[in-house]
């Protein structure tokens, strides 16, 4: 008998993917079917349902759906949901399809066939609308609202079948899980309670912070990185999981951590995707969420604890996963200690000087932007070790090192004229 948190709104998860020989027919079919172009942030949702790590949506949503969940959080059967699942198409698309017709879901960017969908439903939406109620902006600088700008004028809603979950579980075969897989793990591990530690960025000694104190007052932790669709910029996937890798390995017990990856698009909405990523965490097994500060974020749009408030904004019984609220985490040189905005006395920022060594008595908090963190390792200065562990440390600089080879090249073959 499991003892984890129920699926959301289910009794149990509900994958849409497609096994086996079912799958192989839907595939033959959806080759004669009109196609439909997704974008990366739909094709990354359509996975999530195949799944079931959006259990209970069974497809993109109609209009109804998606005015409720824009509104007032919920579809219009009163399913809580904090943001619109839908797909998108041209008005050319929209105008040759009927209710009833069946299409292939195609990933605009392999062109592969990633599902199908019975169309229940055409509809146009008022984009800016959306964007006001999700993102809390309609500044086209936001990435999320951006996707939402540029997507087709007209919506098709419908149940899916998914037939691929893309180059995930190959790409990421070391952490890439489903929910099913995740909640068999935990299951075999006795937990009941389980804390998700949503990643996105290496972690340094701030997430471990937080990671040790979940796993002091739950069974265990679940670092669970995103492995979809980030901005440019941001340190890639597979270096992440041997950075985590290296921490885990030296600095936790192993019998209290599992590491996982899920393949959404980060909108960077702020405190509502910190609610969707508290839906999907219920449905991977979790019964509390790390939610740290500026959670989901980008820029200056949200407040740095909004994220924390709209848990208590949401009518009770909206989930049952609850928030681990947590403070700004640092190291304090005067504490002695990581501590939080919440437990340090101590206001000052430490210095760190051009050799990154801390100035004694300088001041307090260590506070590392990632422009001087990057600045310090691309001159092979030393990182203070109460940001960051060596092994941490070690794997990002052979990263950004082999970056600005590249660069290097190109400069030169730019100068030279040499191809190779
Ligand atoms: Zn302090």
């Amino acid at each position: 008998m499991t003892q984890l948190v129920k699926p959301h709104g289910a009794n149990e998860l509900k994958p849409l993917l497609l096994e086996g020989k079912e799958k192989e027919e839907e595939l033959q079919k959806a080759q004669r079917l009109p196609r439909v172009a997704m974008t990366s942030r739909e094709t990354s949702d359509l996975i999530m349902m195949g799944i079931g790590a959006f259990t209970p949506l069974e497809g993109f949503m109609g209009y109804d759906d998606w005015k409720g969940v824009c509104a007032d959080f919920k579809r219009a059967d009163g399913l809580f949901w904090p943001i619109p699942i839908t797909l998108s198409t041209s008005e050319e698309v929209a105008a040759s399809l009927r209710a009833g017709d069946e299409v292939a879901l195609v990933d605009s960017e392999t062109d592969e066939v990633m599902g199908t969908l019975r169309l229940s439903e055409k509809y146009q939406i008022d984009k800016a609308y959306e964007c006001k109620e999700v993102f809390k902006t309609t500044d086209t600088e936001h990435p999320g609202v951006l996707k939402v700008m540029e997507q087709g004028a007209w919506n098709l809603a419908g149940p899916v079948k998914v037939l691929s979950e893309s180059y995930y579980p190959r790409e990421f075969a070391s952490i890439y899980q489903r929910p099913a897989e995740a909640r068999r793990i935990f299951e075999q591990r006795g937990w009941s309670t389980v804390a998700a530690l949503q990643l996105r960025n290496p972690m340094h000694n701030s997430h471990a912070y937080l990671a040790w104190i979940a796993i002091e007052v739950c069974d265990g932790v679940y670092i669970h990185q995103l492995v979809g669709k980030l901005k440019p910029g941001d340190i890639p996937a597979e270096v992440r999981v041997r950075a985590i890798q290296a921490l885990v390995d030296n600095y936790f017990r192993p019998d209290r951590v599992v590491q996982g990856g899920y393949p959404m698009e980060m909108r960077y909405a702020g405190p509502r995707e910190a609610l969707l990523h508290a839906v999907f965490r219920q449905n991977y097994g979790c019964s509390h969420l790390i939610v740290g500060r500026d959670h989901a974020g980008v820029g200056d749009y949200y407040g740095p604890f909004d994220a924390h408030r709209i848990f208590n904004e949401i009518p009770a019984g909206s989930l049952e996963l609850q928030p681990l609220r947590m403070d700004w985490t640092f190291y304090c040189y005067e504490c002695g200690s990581m501590a939080s905005m919440k437990t340090c006395p101590h206001d000052s920022k430490a210095t760190i000087d051009d050799e990154g060594n801390y100035v004694p008595g300088s001041g307090a908090r260590l506070l590392l932007s990632g422009t001087l963190l990057r600045k310090l390792m691309s001159e092979g200065k030393n990182i203070p070790k109460e940001f960051s562990k060596p092994e941490v440390i070690a794997i990002l600089k052979e990263y950004y090192d082999q970056l600005e080879e590249k660069v290097d090249i190109k400069l030169h073959q730019a100068a030279t004229g040499e191809k190779k």
